[in-house]
């Protein structure tokens, strides 16, 4: 499958991490894992720039992240003008930093650096894929 099916709008239909669709099809959350130095890679990157000969594994981006930063966006991008108003965050999960959405379903007063989140999959009109970070 290509990668086409990622999020709300996706500029590339190939890319060498399409292995990410996969997991987000069977409602996971992935990172890639240098093999030579550990590194791990969110989004996930098919090469480490530290280690150019080496290979990457797929890892789960699994349990409860702490909110580490969070901004709300009142303008979108091309193909977002109509999601806004929506928050961006970036949450830690065992120091794999994952940067994503967090649920509309979380008000904003109730958002606050540290709080627990975990991140779940989430499929968008038209069978797009997608991920979230929600209240743990
Ligand atoms: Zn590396």
């Amino acid at each position: 499958m290509g990668f086409e099916k990622f999020g709300r709008i996706s500029f590339a239909s190939q890319t060498k991490v399409g292995d990410f669709i996969d997991y987000l099809e069977k409602g996971e959350l992935a990172a890639t894992k240098c093999q030579q130095c550990g590194r791990v890679y969110f989004p996930p990157r098919s090469d480490c720039p530290w280690c150019p000969d080496s290979a990457v594994d797929w890892i789960k981006i699994e349990g409860t992240g702490k909110l580490v930063t969070f901004t709300k966006v009142h303008y979108g991008p091309t193909g977002f003008e109509d999601d806004t108003p929506y928050t961006l965050a970036v949450a830690d999960f065992n120091g794999v930093k994952v940067f994503g959405r967090i649920s509309k379903e979380l008000a904003e007063e109730d958002t606050t650096v540290g709080m627990d989140l975990k991140a779940v999959t989430v499929t968008l009109l038209g069978g797009q894929l997608s991920y979230e970070l929600v209240p743990a």
